[in-house]
């Protein structure tokens, strides 16, 4: 989606030429899964694939918002009529983020805004945060608020979590806002602190394929706030702040204090992925890319035995494609759905994408979409 495209469909929209134009991607997360509400680890990084936003601000105190991807004329709000609990769709994403500036005490008289984008939705890709984070850097900067990337990604996981009433965590808007070209971002998820490390696979003849199942997730239902529950039971019961607070060598003694077989494994999960976030670190500061492909597979079996948030679609993947010869693969994102992951050598990436699209084919499941993921900029301004 290029920057003059969209601002050209913001003026045919709103008969006025928008005052920017921003970019923020959509995300993949290499490794750390649900650790982020455990104050772990995570390890994400931007995709090519961008929500574009064309602003103008506004006067007079109406928001108006559109999405060439949604059906339908611009929805049109007031910023003081904006309160938790608000039910407008999927305007409710960018409304949040009016709303926790607002009420963050920033003023803002309103806007006018239009996106596009090219992030699959629901696909665990996190169309959601580059929608939020577009919206925040189009009025930090239009509105003058002088917030820090870090911050941003803090309202708009406010955003989400008190306006939209989705208790996600903080790794999918610091992703969007913070990544940058070439690099996972690594992602200290207590205190915020960041580090980019390297991650250039085309330089080493390698790809990373991202496989999106087409099942859709409903993130915010009961399935995600279960495994919250359990894991803060298990801190609770070990007496610690946050799960990130039991080390990995002292993982059995934990386990064995621990009553309930369901809190045991997801505890499990938590503790041995924060180690499994660690040792890709070394992996990929050492410049051993290949060597981080079964951990991303211990990853995996992980989420299914242990976490329990795969499904027979995610499995068929990763089970196919280290059949067909990948150095590593594992779902990513929340589960019950949305996408894999499959790191792969170049000259093998053809035959092992063919190898899951006939998987799936056989299985008489939806075709799914197969891309290469390129680790990109995070967001940034157009126009
Ligand atoms: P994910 O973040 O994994 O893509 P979510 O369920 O968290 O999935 O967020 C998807 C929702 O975000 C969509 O249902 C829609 O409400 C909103 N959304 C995302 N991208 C857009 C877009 N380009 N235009 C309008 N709404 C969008
Ligand atoms: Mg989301």
């Amino acid at each position: 989606m290029s920057g003059t495209e969209t601002a050209g469909a913001f003026e045919e929209l709103y008969g006025r030429a928008p005052e920017g134009v921003w970019a923020a991607p959509g995300r993949v997360n290499l490794i750390g899964e649900h650790t982020d509400y455990n104050d772990g680890f995570v390890m994400p990084f931007a995709l090519p694939h961008t929500t574009v936003a064309a602003v103008a601000r506004r006067d007079d105190g109406v928001l108006r918002v559109h999405s060439a991807d949604m059906p339908g004329g611009p929805v049109e709000l007031r910023v003081a009529d904006l309160a938790p609990g608000r039910e407008d769709g999927w305007a409710n994403y960018p409304a949040a983020v009016v709303w926790t500036l607002a009420d963050a005490g920033h003023t803002i008289g309103g806007a006018d805004i239009h996106i596009a984008s090219t992030v699959p939705t629901g696909a665990g890709l996190s169309s959601s945060a580059a929608l939020q984070v577009v919206v925040a850097m189009a009025l930090n900067e239009l509105y003058e608020l002088g917030l820090e990337r870090w911050r941003i990604a803090r309202l708009c996981q406010r955003a989400e979590n008190v306006y939209v009433g989705a208790p996600v965590g903080i790794m999918d808007q610091t992703a969007s806002a913070c990544c940058t070209d070439g690099h996972a971002l690594f992602l200290d998820t207590r205190d915020l602190s960041q580090r980019q490390v390297p991650f250039d696979l085309a330089a080493l003849g390698l790809r990373l394929l991202v496989v999106d199942t087409q099942v859709k997730h409903a993130h915010s239902d009961g399935e995600y706030g279960k495994r919250r529950a359990g894991c803060e039971q298990g801190a609770a019961e070990l007496g610690v702040p946050a799960l990130r607070d039991v080390p990995h060598e002292e993982l059995p003694a934990a386990l064995d204090r621990l009553t309930s077989a369901e809190v045991r494994r997801l505890v499990r999960h938590i503790v041995t992925e924060n180690h499994r976030v660690e040792r890709v670190i070394e992996l990929l500061s050492a410049g051993d890319v290949r060597a981080i492909g079964p951990v991303l597979v211990a990853g995996h079996a992980s989420l299914r035995d242990d976490f329990r948030i795969s499904c027979p679609e995610l499995d068929l993947v990763v089970d196919t494609a280290l059949t067909a010869g990948a150095l590593g693969a594992r779902m990513t994102g929340g589960g019950f759905g949305g996408s894999a992951i499959v790191l792969v050598e170049d000259a093998a990436a053809d035959t092992v994408a063919k190898a899951v699209e006939a998987a799936f084919d056989e299985a008489g499941f939806t075709a799914p979409r197969v891309f290469t993921a390129v680790p990109s900029a995070g967001a940034r301004r157009l126009v």
